[in-house]
C-alpha cells in the first residue's frame, strides 16, 4: 500500500461526467489499496468566467476579494467529485484550503505555500477515505483566503505529495505528457518518457504551461517523483499501464547525457517590451531605471543594452503582460524624467521562444543553430538570453508558431530517438 496524490485540471474536471470518471479512476486506485489525496481544479472556464465577473465591476478589483471569488471554483469541483466517490461507494471527503490548513503568505492572486498540516488528511485516509483537497488556494496567517496564482492546483498537488513524503505525484491532464513542445501548436510534436527535472523547470519557467512553475520548484525541493498523464485514458486501464504511460520528471540525469541537445521549445506570450531612448550612459543608469521597477515588485526578464553613442545608450527589458500598464506608469511618471530619458516605446506584440536541453552544456554552436533557422524564415531577433541549458529570444508575435515549428524541426524534434 502506498501514498498516492493525485491532480486533476480543469478539463478533467469538466462535466458531471467527467467528475464521475475521475471517481472510477480514483476508485480503483483505493480499491487496489491505496491511500489516495485528491487535489481537483476548478472545473473547466469557471475561473475565467469568476474573474470575469470581477473585470465586469472593476478595472482592478480588491486581490483579497479577487481571491475570496476564484477560490469557490475549486470548491465547488471537490465537493462534487466527493459526492461522486461517494455514489460509487468508496468514502471521501472535502476539504477546503483552509481547513486543511494548505498556510500560505498574504501575497494574494499569487500566495505560496509555506507549511500544509497533514493531520485531518492522515485522519480519513487512516479511516479508509480518500481526501479531497481544493487546488489552488490556501490560507494567510490571519485567516483570509488566498489564491496560487493561475495553474496553481498543480502546485497545491505536488505541496501536499512534499508533505505527506507521497510515493508519487500524478498530474492528470489533457495531453499523455510531456511534449517535446506544446502538441496544440506543432502537431508533430512528440511525447517525451522521462524529462529531467532542471528542464522541466526550465520549460515551465518559458512559457510552458503544462505544469505550474512553483509545483516544479517544490517537487526539486522535496524530491517529489511527479508524473504527468492523461485524464482522457479509459479509467479501468490496469494500474501497471497507467504507472508506466505518461512523462515522469526524473532526478537521475546521467540517462539524459547522451540524449538529444536540445529537449524541447517553450514559448509565451506573456511579455511585454520597453525601450528607454537616449538615456545618458553613466554609471548607476540601469539602477535608476530598475530600481523603482523590483520595488514595485515587478519581475524583469531580459534586458539589453546598446552601445554607447555621443554618451547615451538605448536602454530596452521586458516584463510580464500583466505588469504592462503599471510599468508604463511608472516609466512615463517617475523613471523617464528621472533618468532624462529621450523617447519612452511600448511593444507589446512581442513573444518569447526558448529552446531547452541539458545537453546544451557540452555542446557548442546550438544557439547558432537557433538563429541561423531563424534568419532562414526571415525572422528578426530582437532581444537574447542564454543560461547553461537555455537560449531565448524575443521577437514579434505575429511569427511565434513559425519561429516554434523552425525550431523544433531543426533541432529533429519530430523524429523519434
Ligand atoms: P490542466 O487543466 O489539466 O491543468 P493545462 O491546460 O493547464 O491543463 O495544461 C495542459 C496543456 O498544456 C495542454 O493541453 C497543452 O496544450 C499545453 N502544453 C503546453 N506546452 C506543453 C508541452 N510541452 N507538453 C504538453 N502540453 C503542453
Ligand atoms: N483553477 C485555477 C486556474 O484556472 C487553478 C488551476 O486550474 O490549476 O488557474
Ligand atoms: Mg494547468
Amino acid at each position: 500500500m502506498s501514498l498516492i496524490v493525485h491532480k486533476y485540471g480543469g478539463t478533467s474536471m469538466g462535466s458531471i461526467e467527467r467528475i464521475q470518471n475521475v471517481a472510477r479512476r480514483v476508485a480503483k486506485w483505493h480499491a487496489a489499496g491505496h491511500q489516495v489525496v485528491v487535489v481537483p481544479s476548478a472545473m473547466s472556464g469557471e475561473t475565467n468566467r469568476l474573474l470575469g465577473l470581477a473585470k465586469e465591476l472593476s478595472i482592478q478589483p480588491d486581490p483579497r476579494e479577487l481571491d475570496m471569488l476564484a477560490a469557490t471554483g475549486e470548491q465547488a469541483s471537490s465537493a462534487l467529485l466527493a459526492m461522486a466517490l461517494a455514489a460509487q461507494g468508496v468514502p471521501a471527503r472535502s476539504y477546503a484550503g483552509w481547513q486543511v490548513p494548505v498556510q500560505t503568505d498574504n501575497a494574494y492572486t499569487r500566495a505560496r505555500i509555506r507549511s500544509i498540516d497533514d493531520t485531518r488528511i492522515r485522519q480519513d485516509l487512516d479511516a479508509g477515505r480518500v481526501v479531497v483537497v481544493t487546488g489552488f488556494q490556501g490560507v494567510d496567517e490571519e485567516g483570509n483566503i488566498t489564491t496560487l496564482g493561475r495553474g496553481g492546483s498543480d502546485t497545491s498537488a505536488v505541496a501536499v505529495a512534499a508533505a505527506m513524503k507521497a510515493s508519487e505525484c500524478l498530474i492528470y491532464t489533457d495531453v499523455d505528457g510531456v511534449y517535446t513542445t506544446d502538441p496544440r501548436v506543432v502537431p508533430e510534436a512528440r511525447r517525451m518518457k522521462v524529462l529531467s527535472f532542471e528542464e522541466m523547470l526550465e520549460m515551465a519557467s518559458l512559457g510552458s504551461k503544462v505544469l505550474q512553475i512553483r509545483s516544479v520548484e517544490f517537487a526539486g525541493k522535496y524530491r517529489v517523483p511527479v508524473r504527468v498523464l492523461s485524464s482522457m485514458t479509459d479509467p479501468m486501464i490496469p494500474l501497471e499501464e497507467e504507472m508506466s504511460s505518461g512523462t515522469l520528471i526524473t532526478f537521475e540525469e546521467d540517462q539524459k547525457m547522451e540524449a538529444a541537445v536540445v529537449s524541447g521549445i517553450a514559448f509565451s506570450r506573456d511579455e511585454a517590451k520597453f525601450t528607454l531612448r537616449a538615456v545618458p550612459d553613466t554609471p548607476g543608469v540601469a539602477y535608476s531605471i530598475l530600481g523603482p521597477i523590483a520595488a514595485a515588485n515587478i519581475e524583469v526578464d531580459m534586458i539589453l543594452q546598446n552601445l554607447s553613442v555621443q554618451g547615451t545608450t538605448d536602454f530596452s527589458f521586458t516584463v510580464s503582460r500583466n505588469d504592462a500598464l503599471r510599468t508604463k506608469e511608472l516609466l512615463m511618471n517617475q523613471v523617464g524624467p528621472a533618468v532624462g530619458a529621450g523617447e519612452i516605446v511600448f511593444d507589446e506584440a512581442v513573444c518569447k521562444v526558448s529552446i531547452v536541453g541539458i545537453g546544451m552544456r557540452n555542446h557548442a554552436g546550438i544557439a547558432s543553430s537557433m538563429f541561423r533557422a531563424l534568419s532562414e524564415e526571415g525572422i528578426n531577433i530582437q532581444m537574447i538570453s542564454t543560461s547553461e541549458i537555455k537560449t531565448s529570444v524575443i521577437i514579434a508575435d505575429k511569427y511565434m508558431e513559425l519561429a516554434v515549428r523552425a525550431l523544433h524541426k531543426t533541432f529533429e524534434l519530430d523524429q523519434e530517438k
